[in-house]
């Protein structure tokens, strides 16, 4: 193959496109390189869309690279471009707009878009959703002090907000329906440290909850209670974007699977980010990691891989959130065996080891971004750990990774 010549399509401008565009060129591929996106932005991270534009005074958003930049790059940015159409006996996709762009290699890293809940769409009530950067900004506007914001979801989504939106003066209600906050993280003492730390900041959570219909002055449940509401924001998770997938023929039942080089069941198509389903040996099953470290280096090692330099890409999951200034970093499947606390839940500094046949399959770390290192270290090692040590407080954690 000619690589010089080799024209590689990248589907989804978003963190997982724009890295791998500027992956391709860093690993020395010099044939064309086109990025096409429907927003109307330039590439950007999404953790500040919860995060920093909700909380600063001046929203300033932050991108990968200006549009300078990706035109020095060598990189077609086609933003504002929805790609809707994808034939593979022609390699060539086909743009909402009409346009069409031939590739010789396609990556498709179009992510995920929210899970709607139906019960709350049509209503007078205002409902949003927070996925992309005009999703933060206008929700930016609407949290204004004395609101009554009820977030649906005691997830990411939900308790970023709610951690902002008490910040900008709201009244807020978290609605879950799992009997604990935080469920698919699987550990009962991050959901209890949670729980507490929101419900200090004066956020009500409500749990073990089924959202019936939107009322007049808010949100009913099923036992007939109203929430009162002046605005909801759900985050009840979300659904990858397999359409173009589909249309090459690909498996997509719950995302695209790649293997560890990012390739899938079709010769010169790939995947990477959000929508591509992989292997995980924490979890012991195909999944999708839907965090920013995974965007940025399961692109990475894609675009290696189709610029001709094999990379192997297995890293366990690793991913943080903010809430209060607290922080909070979870690695692999911290419910994925028997849990052991470290530290003191109640003070908010404690690191949590997941044991699954004496290997540390994952953990958390909060406010003990150190205990993190050695977490991220122990989990990818596969090692044989005692958990006598680990349980033992006087044990130092880094000395499990010498044993
Ligand atoms: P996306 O970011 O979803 O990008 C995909 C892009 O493809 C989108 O721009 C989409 O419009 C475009 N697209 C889709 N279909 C088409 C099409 N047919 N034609 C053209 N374009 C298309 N992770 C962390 O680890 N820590 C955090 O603190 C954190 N905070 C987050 C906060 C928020 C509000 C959100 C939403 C996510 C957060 N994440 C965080 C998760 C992280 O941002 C995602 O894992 C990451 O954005 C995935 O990147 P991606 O490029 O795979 O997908
Ligand atoms: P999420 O983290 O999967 O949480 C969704 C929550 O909503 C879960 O607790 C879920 O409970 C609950 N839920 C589902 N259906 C519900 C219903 N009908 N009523 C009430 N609750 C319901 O998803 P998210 O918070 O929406 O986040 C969306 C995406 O943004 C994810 O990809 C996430 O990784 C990303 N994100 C990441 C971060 C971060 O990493 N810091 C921050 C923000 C966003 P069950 O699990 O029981 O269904």
């Amino acid at each position: 193959m000619n690589l010089s010549k080799t024209r590689v399509v990248i589907v989804g401008a978003g963190q997982a496109g724009g890295r791998a565009a500027e992956a391709l060129r860093a690993a020395g591929h010099s044939g064309p390189i086109t990025l096409v996106g429907e927003e109307a932005h330039l590439p950007y991270e999404r953790p500040q869309l919860s995060k920093a534009i909700l909380l600063d005074g001046e929203p300033n958003p932050a991108f990968i690279r200006s549009s300078g930049d990706w035109a020095g790059l060598g990189v077609t940015l086609s933003t504002s471009s929805r790609v809707v159409a994808a034939d593979i006996d022609r390699r060539e996709i086909g743009l909402k707009d009409g346009r069409t762009f031939a590739f010789d290699q396609l990556l498709l890293a179009t992510g995920t878009r929210p899970r709607r809940m139906a019960e709350l769409e049509g209503t007078a009530l205002p409902v949003s959703y927070l996925r992309c950067m005009d999703d933060a900004l206008a929700l930016r506007s609407a949290l204004q002090p004395g609101r009554k914001v009820v977030l649906v979801g005691g997830g990411v989504i939900g308790f970023e907000v709610a951690s902002a939106a008490v910040a900008r003066g709201c009244d807020v209600v978290v609605l879950e329906k799992a009997e604990a906050v935080l469920p698919q993280i699987g550990s009962p003492s991050l959901s209890r440290y949670a729980q507490a730390l929101h419900a200090a900041k004066g956020v009500k959570i409500m749990c073990g909850i089924t959202i019936k219909r939107a009322a007049a002055t808010g949100i009913e449940l099923d036992d007939g209670t109203v929430v009162p509401a002046d605005m909801a924001l759900v985050g009840i998770g979300v659904e990858a974007s397999v359409d173009l997938a589909q249309q090459l023929g690909l498996e997509t039942r719950h995302g695209i699977k790649v293997s560890t080089s990012g390739a899938t069941a079709i010769d010169g198509v790939h995947a990477a980010g959000d929508v591509a389903e992989q292997w995980s040996r924490c979890h012991d099953r195909w999944m999708r990691l839907e965090n920013w470290a995974n965007a940025q280096n399961q692109a990475i090692a894609t675009a290696k891989n189709i610029a001709g330099e094999a990379t192997i890409y297995d890293a366990p999951p690793w991913f943080w959130s903010d809430q209060y200034g607290a922080n909070i970093q979870i690695v692999g499947h911290p419910g994925g065996g028997d849990e052991i606390v470290r530290g003191d839940v109640a003070n908010g500094r404690f690191t949590t080891l997941s044991i699954r046949d004496g290997e540390v399959v994952g953990g958390i770390a909060v406010n003990s971004a150190r205990d993190m290192s050695v977490l991220r270290r122990l989990v990818a090692s596969r090692r044989t750990v005692r958990r006598t040590h680990l349980e033992n407080p006087q044990f130092e954690l880094k000395r499990s990774l010498a044993s």
